[in-house]
């Protein structure tokens, strides 16, 4: 018989696994077959994969699609994922009345977006706590975020004005009824963050570094506490989004308890590669902050053991001129969907030899496993047929205008990783061929509804 497709001869990456030499067949856009190297079938297409590395495609757990151009994100910001290796993303959906709205925001994201995709409710309100266990089952959403950093008046400024502990709380108990529910939390202090930073900008501070003087560490780990005690409390998995500071995750690993329920860690690619000291200037800012080069050293050791269980980009594409005109008043957040593999190719695997199939696992895997979608972040006959294909002695030079995102700028442009991703394929489509988009790629992402 002939298969639809193989890829042949690569260096199959196994997530948590290890890595073995062979072919992936592929038909109907999943995996049929796995076989030993040198051993050929025949099939309409073959795609040589020597000396290259044969990956689970990327699902980002951490995007903020819309926050750019509301109608066009869908289709610029999948494409520009795809160049990564990414084939599946979670992003945040928030808005007041969520049973009216995520429907048409699912329909917008199935008219155009090039990856797989699905939601992660922010929760911002009671309502949302009382809808949430209906809105869960409707839309097939088991993760939702709270934001502890909209608090007070950081809140109200933003609209949002019932954000405090309560609500947490509420939605620690709504997420527990949920099947397979997970509570993520932003964690920052926001009500200690003006004892620092009012201080700072009496002293004409302008730079990166007073970003995270600002809000230290710290204040992200006190945080971390109470969302960790409290998930005990209500009996719900959390999970510590974007996790900054290297003292959260010792908290974490001393909170961790078999008979507790699961305290989740997720990092994100700024905090495995930038400091506050890196040379970026506004571009930089984010919440949380940039920390120090011994949060970054600390973090990695966290993805090597596995404390850090995914790593996504908490991607943001807004535009250039937004990151100003000082520290104060620039927008936090920045782009990096495109170079979660570029950045953790070159950091980890390439620097600090951490395990590709520990790489892998938190950027495949886990988020699959940790968001309930059967049937991706594997390499197995029956999965999907989604893959990140990456040349290990390429080079990636980071190029905004070499993206489609509708952000102009990144954090990284000018510099240089080790690893450059050749190929992507999503279900057995090859969207992405020796690194560049195929033309005219319709809308081939699909809503990921869950339903555990
Ligand atoms: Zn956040």
């Amino acid at each position: 018989m002939s298969h639809d497709l193989i890829l042949k001869n690569g260096e199959i990456v196994f997530p948590g696994e290890g890595v073995r030499r062979g072919s992936v067949c592929v038909d109907g856009g999943r995996i049929s077959d796995i076989l030993p190297p040198d051993v050929m079938s025949d099939a309409r297409r073959v795609i040589d994969c020597t000396d290259r590395f044969i990956m689970p495609g990327l699902i980002d757990p951490h995007t903020h699609i819309g926050f750019g151009n509301k109608e066009a994100d869908w289709f610029t910001e999948t494409r520009t994922a795809l160049l990564g290796g990414v084939t599946g993303l979670f992003s945040f959906w928030r808005s007041d009345d969520l049973g009216a709205s995520t429907g048409p925001w699912r329909e917008s994201g199935e008219a155009s977006a090039a990856t797989d995709f699905g939601f992660h409710f922010g929760v911002t309100s009671r309502r949302h706590v009382a809808e949430l266990g209906a809105l869960s089952k409707r839309f097939g959403v088991t993760s939702v975020k709270v934001y502890l950093m909209y608090k007070g008046a950081t809140g109200a400024a933003k609209g949002f004005t019932e954000v405090d502990d309560a609500l947490l709380f509420g939605a620690l108990q709504a997420g527990a009824r949920i099947p397979g529910g997970v509570v993520g939390v932003h964690c920052e202090n926001t009500e200690v963050i003006p004892v620092f930073r009012e201080p700072l900008k009496a002293a004409g501070r302008n730079d990166l570094k007073a970003w995270d003087e600002q809000s230290p560490g710290f204040l992200e780990t006190e945080n971390v506490f109470r969302v960790a005690f409290f998930g005990e409390k209500a009996g719900c998995p959390v999970n510590i989004v974007h996790m900054s500071a290297v003292e959260s995750l010792d908290l974490v690993r001393r909170l961790r308890h078999p008979g507790r329920p699961p305290i989740h860690v997720e990092t994100c690619i700024h905090y495995l590669s930038l400091t506050r000291d890196s040379d970026i200037g506004f571009l930089g800012k984010v919440n949380p902050p940039l920390r120090s080069q011994a949060d970054v050293d600390g973090l990695w050791e966290g993805v090597r053991e596995g404390a850090i269980s995914t790593i996504g980009s908490d991607h943001v594409p807004r535009k250039r001129a937004t990151k100003g005109p000082d520290i104060w008043q620039a927008t936090a957040g920045f782009p990096g969907i495109a170079q979660i593999l570029p950045v953790i190719m070159h950091e980890g695997w390439n620097k600090r030899e951490v395990p590709i199939e520990t790489l892998a696992a938190a950027t495949s895997r886990n988020v699959a496993e940790l968001y309930s979608v059967p049937g991706k972040g594997r390499i197995a006959a029956g999965f999907d047929a989604d893959f990140a294909i990456l040349d290990p002695e390429g080079e990636t030079a980071v190029v905004p205008e070499n993206y489609p995102s509708h952000s102009d700028y990144s954090p990284y442009e000018g510099m240089r990783f080790r690893g450059r991703v050749t190929h992507t394929i999503l279900r057995g489509d090859v969207l992405v061929e020796e690194g560049a988009l195929v033309p005219d790629i319709d809308a081939p992402g699909r809503y990921l509804f869950r339903a555990p």
